[in-house]
């Protein structure tokens, strides 16, 4: 072949051999300089020739550029497009499908990418939420350990101060949907004004953490959130589907909107599990549930019962609340503030979510309620992450004694080594019992309640079965036989915390208000000229940097401006309006600086 060639270009006439050699350069791709043109072509015909395809061909890369440059801005235009509010959430790439939906190279690929993905999240995760001493799956069974324990369970909630406005809710709401419903996960979402508190699952580990990751991508106050997983649960426990409910407060307090303590300013000590446990054991403490009584019965810390010399040793309450409105008006008892008498207070809840404002309200109370001042509480601490972190601390469930109620289709669980399908477990005997025949028993099961309040019944198999409808132990020592007994009890109950509060000048609770352009600067006025002082003002409003009082003539006229510490502060003051000081009620208003003069003025200073 080659020879051939070789022949055929001996036999050649040179004008031929030029011919075929420009034939030959022309179908080469790059670009030929004016210089290679001229050496091809000796003629002037030629070289008009090339130069008329030279220019068609620029022409045409001309236009080829123009149209790769619309293309790119086109593609640029979108992106910004899918950047903007109403499309925040561009789909992502797809993932890949579980091994029996595809192989061969493609899928190994995929894999790796989503292992590097996953690795990513995981680390992020690790950096903010340190791994807990035991994994869920390292103590089950082997055959526990199959394709049927692959859901995960995501618990967490965040607060959100100052809170949403309308518009920032509806977003709220909608991401909410969007960004689940993306990542595939199913469960209960509580969106409201103040924040987000999910429980959720999925058959896909990494879908979660790219679901956490995307709520950080959305709005940075997720970064601060603490999101729980628990591995390897069974299939069975997947929720069905993905409901988002729209609510009014995250955890129903009867303290909605302005009159919940602002958390920031208030809420409790947060101690990790190890220091909470520290906590547990040291005398003259008391350890608020703040849980309902149901949820306590079948399981709850149990603190040390001896103390040294003359100290009290801790005590574990229950507050023996149905639902949570009930705890404003049980921390308003006297019985109960004879308890907290120079205690120390620390407050567990499941999750962590409750004890929030239940720590901020108690806190808030210390504040303002001149009873409670006078208890001589000792601080107040919540157990961080809740029940739920403490177990993963403690596998062998360090001072808690029974289950753990919680609100997904496990009904409850132990700590890990108390667990019935872990091997070397000790489970412990139920501390409770059938609410009908009164064999221990600690498994809420069905839809049973107390016909009277309406609590879930904790009920055992043959009672069920017999369909026996008993009052909870609730009901019973309070004596309430009906549904209108138990609601006159209530009614009743609420009046009597209002007038109670009412006698003692306190108000029912904080007031919150918005500050959404994080004003720090705050007008004072209906005080009391002749015995207010700065030492007075400075103890009833918490966070002040700056104090002016008086007029021009250097008079105090009952009126002034002060600078808070934080936009916060300036919320929490504000929303303070109305209090009674010194006899008189205050008036706090934002008054942000109008910028003729110097604000704060260096000299006020407190
Ligand atoms: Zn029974
Ligand atoms: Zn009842």
């Amino acid at each position: 072949m080659k020879n051939e060639k070789r022949r055929k270009d001996l036999t050649m006439t040179p004008s031929a051999k030029k011919a075929r050699c420009w034939k030959a350069k022309r179908s080469l791709p790059t670009i030929q300089t004016n210089s290679e043109m001229k050496d091809d072509t000796d003629s002037s015909d030629q070289a008009e020739k090339v130069k008329k395809k030279k220019d068609k061909r620029e022409k045409k890369i001309k236009k080829e550029k123009k149209e790769k440059k619309v293309k790119k801005d086109k593609k640029k235009e979108q992106k910004r497009k899918d950047r903007s509010p109403e499309n925040k959430f561009p789909l992502k790439r797809q993932r890949y499908e579980p091994e029996s939906s595809s192989t061969g190279e493609a899928s190994t690929r995929n894999h790796i990418q989503q292992e590097e993905t996953t690795g990513d999240s995981l680390a992020q995760y690790n950096r903010n939420n340190p791994r807990p001493r035991a994994e869920s799956s390292s103590l089950l069974k082997p055959e526990d350990k199959d394709a049927d324990r692959c859901v995960t369970l995501l618990l967490f909630y965040q607060y959100v101060e100052p809170v949403w406005n309308e518009e920032q809710y509806q977003e709220a709401l909608r991401i909410a949907e969007t960004l689940a419903t993306r990542h595939q996960l199913s469960g209960r979402m509580r969106v409201a004004r103040e924040g987000f508190n999910c429980t959720l699952t999925s058959k896909h580990r990494t879908e979660m953490y790219d679901f956490c990751q995307s709520l950080r991508d959305w709005n940075d106050v997720f970064y601060k959130t603490e999101f729980k997983f628990t591995h390897d649960l069974p299939s069975a426990q997947a929720f069905p589907q993905l409901k988002v409910i729209p609510v009014v407060e995250l955890v129903h307090y009867g303290l909605e909107g302005r009159k919940a303590p602002p958390i920031a300013q208030y809420s409790g000590v947060h101690l990790e599990p190890t220091h909470y446990h520290q906590k547990l054991a040291e005398p003259n403490t008391v350890v608020i549930d703040v849980r309902n009584h149901y949820e306590a019965v079948i399981g709850h810390f149990q603190p040390p019962t001896e103390a040294d010399g003359e100290d009290t040793p801790p005590k574990y309450i229950d507050p023996k609340m149905r639902k949570s409105t009930e705890f404003p008006a049980w921390l308003d008892n006297p019985e109960t503030q004879k308890e907290l008498k120079g205690k120390q207070v620390l407050m567990f809840c499941t999750g962590g979510i409750r004890c929030e404002r239940a720590s901020a309200l108690l806190k808030y109370k210390m504040a303002t309620d001149p009873v409670v001042k006078d208890l001589g509480i000792k601080g107040v601490y919540q157990l961080q992450g809740g029940i739920d972190k403490y177990f993963k601390e403690f596998p062998d469930g360090g001072y808690w004694k029974g289950k753990n109620y919680v609100f997904d289709k496990r009904f409850s669980h132990a700590p890990l080594l108390k667990e019935e399908h872990v091997p070397e477990a000790k489970p412990d005997a139920p501390i409770s019992s059938c609410e009908a025949c009164g064999k221990p028993w600690d498994k809420f099961r069905g839809k049973q309640r107390c016909y009277t309040c309406g609590v879930p019944s904790l009920v055992c198999r043959d009672c069920l079965e017999s369909k026996s409808k008993p009052r909870c132990d609730l009901c019973v020592a309070q004596n309430i036989r009906s549904k209108r007994e138990w609601r006159e009890k209530e009614q009743q109950e609420i009046e009597e915390y209002e007038k109670r509060s009412k006698a003692r000048g306190v108000l029912l609770a904080a007031t919150h208000k918005e500050n959404q352009n994080n004003v720090t600067r705050l007008f004072l006025k209906n005080m009391c000229r002749k015995n207010m002082t700065d030492a007075i003002l400075l103890d009833f409003l918490p966070g002040i940097t700056h104090l002016v009082w008086k007029n021009r003539a250097g008079e105090f006229t009952g009126q002034g401006w002060v600078e808070m510490e934080s936009p916060e502060a300036a919320a929490a003051a504000v929303a303070r309006t109305g209090e009674v000081i010194l006899g008189r009620a205050l008036h706090i208003k934002f008054d942000p600086p109008d910028g003729k003069d110097v604000w704060p003025p260096p000299h006020s200073k407190v």
